[in-house]
């Protein structure tokens, strides 16, 4: 059993990895750079306002995730939206602080380098020092970031996975509107091709949500983001709405608005393997960029991950 295993990222995969981890016996650590939990599955809330602003549904198609739904949904961190689509409730993130609940988790930490020595690893943040208890005897390194996010830490610790490399993403900018009145949209979800809009959907039509005024997620296309990605978020959230407005024909001024960049948003070309792993310096990756653009893949990834860990070498 590897004594101290340090998780870098506390997404879904991270979090799949960290609780399969902890149920096997084993002291695991996560460090999150964000404040919050869950990644990309994300709310963003301003006062009584709440947006979906990243991952804006899962599926389950494999037993090993349907499990975990079926989990959520009994302690109601999880429910239908549609057909066969998912959302946290109340908010995209409760799957993972259910995942989370009794893991010790390192937040608003980035790491920045990984160092080994003989009694094992450790763990540098941005300011080159992180004095959390027990630093320099991780046994084990599980990387469960963004790949492009990986490859840095990978190489600060004189290593290298090639297969990184090869793993692309598209951005996504986010544009989050609220209204005082309801706002008219052809449906509470739109998915469209072709144009400079790829999504639409009113927060409130998803089940567990509270209360609120009209909050509207815009998720600009592949292609538009990609043109647009070094722009301000004042510039994009201005001429997206312009291109909302297009699209839906709504003319009300919104009383909210602002814009969020995911720069790795969907993986465009996976690895093609569920995890990475080099069963010597006993450090790992995993993350959806193994598998696909989908939350599914994470939580795949980090569960795979987790067996490898455990798996004498
Ligand atoms: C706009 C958008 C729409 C999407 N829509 C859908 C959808 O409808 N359905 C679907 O299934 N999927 C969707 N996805 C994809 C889904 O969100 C992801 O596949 C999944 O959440 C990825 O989980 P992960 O754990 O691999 O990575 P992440 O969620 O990205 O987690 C990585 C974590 O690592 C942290 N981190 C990064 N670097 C460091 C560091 N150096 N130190 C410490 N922490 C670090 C990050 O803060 C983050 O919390 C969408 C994503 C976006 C952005």
């Amino acid at each position: 059993m590897p004594s101290r295993i340090a998780i870098i990222g506390a997404g879904l995969a991270g979090l799949a990895a960290a609780s399969n981890l902890k149920s096997a016996g084993c002291d695991v650590t996560l460090f999150e750079k964000s404040r919050g939990l869950g990644g990309r599955m994300a709310t963003r809330r301003a006062g009584a306002l709440q947006f979906d602003h990243g991952a804006q549904y899962f599926t389950a198609k494999g037993a090993g995730f349907q499990a975990a739904v079926a989990k959520w949904q009994t302690s109601e961190d999880a429910a239908p939206w549609f057909e066969r689509a998912f959302v946290g409730t109340p908010g995209m993130a409760s799957p993972a602080r259910a995942l989370a609940k009794g893991l010790a988790v390192i937040s608003e930490c980035q790491v920045a380098a990984l160092h080994r020595t003989a009694t094992g690893w450790w763990i540098h943040d941005l300011s080159g020092h992180l004095d959390v208890p027990g630093n320099g005897s991780f046994s084990t390194v599980v990387l469960a970031v963004p790949a492009p996010q990986a490859v840095p830490l990978v190489t600060s610790a004189g290593l290298e996975f090639p297969e990184l490399a090869q793993v692309r993403y598209a951005p996504c900018w986010a544009l989050m509107l609220a209204f005082d009145a309801p706002i008219e949209l052809a449906a509470d979800r739109m998915k469209l091709e072709n144009g400079p809009i790829g999504w639409v959907s009113r927060n409130g039509s998803k089940p567990g949500r509270p209360e609120m005024p009209d909050c509207i997620v815009v998720h600009a296309s592949a292609d538009w983001s990609r043109r647009h990605l070094e722009e301000t978020p004042a510039t994009v959230g201005r001429t997206l709405l312009a291109e909302f407005r297009t699209l839906t024909g709504v003319q009300s001024s919104p009383t909210f608005m602002t814009a969020h960049r995911w720069r790795y948003a969907l993986v465009e070309e996976a690895a093609g393997t569920p995890f990475l792993w080099n069963s010597t310096a006993r450090i790992g990756a995993c993350g959806d960029w193994c598998l696909g653009p989908r939350v599914e893949a994470a939580f795949d990834s980090g569960q795979a991950i987790a067996g490898a860990v455990l798996t004498p070498s």
